[in-house]
């Protein structure tokens, strides 16, 4: 088979897929993953032909996938992908760009550029800001702390690139008790030890409690939320911002999903958060863009291009090429993606889309409240958090539901017990698919 047959087979495979979404298991049963074992083996020694490979892969990998590109993932606020993001994804495999700077790509340095502004734009963030596509948030919250750290040493006349961290004046690192797990991966690797950190407590929204909130100076990095994990709340930003910033201290706020809300009709729920200094968000989380799809946007365009250069003799590039914001050198084109998902939708669109889960949820509380169960969270956002009798009614409705193939949503600890969260993030997810969850979810709960 040459390369176009090739090419066009993995094409017909993807659509078949593609077409049996509705009925595939959410999650995959036993069979298709103990089928995985076949994947087992020894590297060969010999090759085998592309189509064998690719059929392989089909036949033994697709069985046990999880449909969280389907319409009834509800899991981790993981989204499906647009339909423009898909198929300009496939484009960019077929341009196989490494999109480090203009020189190895004028395409993906524009087109990744235009990106940024957009999202600045459609989150109602300062345009001007330098915006790193990157691999997470949690890779881009790396990058936003490490140039955060640096700026805040450099005003204590300390120089970060030359001397490193022996003996640089200690930074106070500020952060909700409710942080997400990926901020506390990145602040240690950072260097910031996890003794040190100073929690601030938070109210019984999950958001940090303005008065309970750990001195700020100017040697503080203060992180804040935009849409805690379980309850999606957000810290109180209008109120808190302006006081670090008046304090000397650097502003960061990890917006993972919750920073979309911003170009939906609920966007006083984050009002004041384009004062911090720099933000992390994900394309493919509530964006619906394929995965590998997150950014670093930071106020100071300089304070990032410094942090993150990677210019050598051989590739120097202006401060605004992406090498020069994110983590990696050799990267692909994954604004690219982000890209057609905005200019598919548009402004009004992504309204559209965000007010829809968020509606979505509102419903998706009422039905489950009606039928029994508690909310534990007053439902602000997308996100649903859910107990049933008992603690052990709670797992085994889980678990049932997870068995089912019907839907898949995972487990979660609110204030020290078990419960369930439910995420509205898919494109995908009908009003009838809601019905559908809420349907489940209450005769289960009459048979556990
Ligand atoms: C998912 C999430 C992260 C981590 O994002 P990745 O893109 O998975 O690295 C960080 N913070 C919050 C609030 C999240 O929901």
């Amino acid at each position: 088979m040459n390369e176009r047959h090739l090419l066009a087979e993995a094409d017909r495979r993807a659509l078949a897929y593609f077409d049996a979404t509705a009925e595939r298991r959410v999650f995959p049963d036993a069979a298709a993953i103990a089928a995985l074992s076949a994947f087992d083996r020894a590297l060969p020694d010999n090759g085998t032909a592309a189509e064998q490979v690719l059929r392989e892969l089909d036949e033994i990998g697709s069985p046990a996938t999880v449909a969280s590109n389907g319409p009834r993932y509800f899991g981790f606020v993981i989204g499906a992908t647009l339909p423009a993001a898909a198929a300009a994804e496939r484009l960019v495999l077929a341009w196989d760009q490494c999109a480090s700077s203009f020189d190895n790509s004028p395409v993906a340095d524009r087109l990744e550029k235009v990106a940024g502004r957009w999202v600045c734009q459609a989150l109602g963030l300062p345009t001007d800001s330098a915006v790193g596509f990157g691999t997470s948030a949690t890779a881009c919250t790396l990058a936003c702390l490490s140039a955060a750290r640096r700026k805040l040493l450099a005003r204590q006349g300390w120089d970060f690139d030359a001397d490193g961290l022996v003996g640089a004046p200690e930074i106070r690192v500020v952060l909700s008790e409710t942080a997400h797990i990926t901020v506390k991966k990145a602040l240690r690797v950072l260097g910031f030890g996890m003794n040190r950190l100073h929690y601030a407590p938070v109210d019984e929204h999950g958001r940090i409690d303005p008065a309970r909130l750990p001195a700020l100076d100017e040697r503080t990095l203060l992180i804040l939320q935009a849409g805690e994990v379980n309850t999606g709340e957000f810290d109180r930003f209008a109120e808190l911002i302006p006081r670090a910033r008046a304090a000397g201290a650097w502003v960061h706020v990890d917006g993972a999903f919750g920073l979309w809300a911003r170009a939906s009709s609920s966007a006083h729920l984050a009002e004041g958060v384009e004062l911090a200094d720099s933000w992390t968000s994900d394309g493919h989380k509530w964006l619906n863009t394929p995965y590998d799809s997150a950014m670093a946007i930071c106020r100071d365009a300089d304070a990032l291009a410094a942090a993150m250069n990677s210019d050598a003799a051989y590739a120097s590039a202006s401060r605004d090429a992406q090498k020069n914001l994110t983590l990696e050198f050799s990267r692909r084109a994954r604004g690219v993606a982000i890209w057609a998902a905005l200019a598919s939708l548009g402004r009004d669109g992504l309204r559209e889309m965000i007010d829809r889960h968020i509606r979505q949820a509102f419903e998706l509380a009422e039905a489950l409240r009606e039928g029994g169960y508690r909310v534990l969270n007053r439902v602000v956002l997308n996100q649903v958090l859910v107990r049933a009798d008992s603690d052990e009614q709670t797992i085994a409705i889980r678990e049932a539901a997870q068995a089912s193939g019907e839907v898949w949503f995972g487990p979660t600890v609110w204030q020290g017990r078990p419960a369930f969260r439910l995420s509205l993030s898919s494109w995908r997810t009908t009003d009838e698919d809601v019905r559908a969850l809420a349907e489940l979810l209450l005769r289960l709960k009459r048979q556990i």
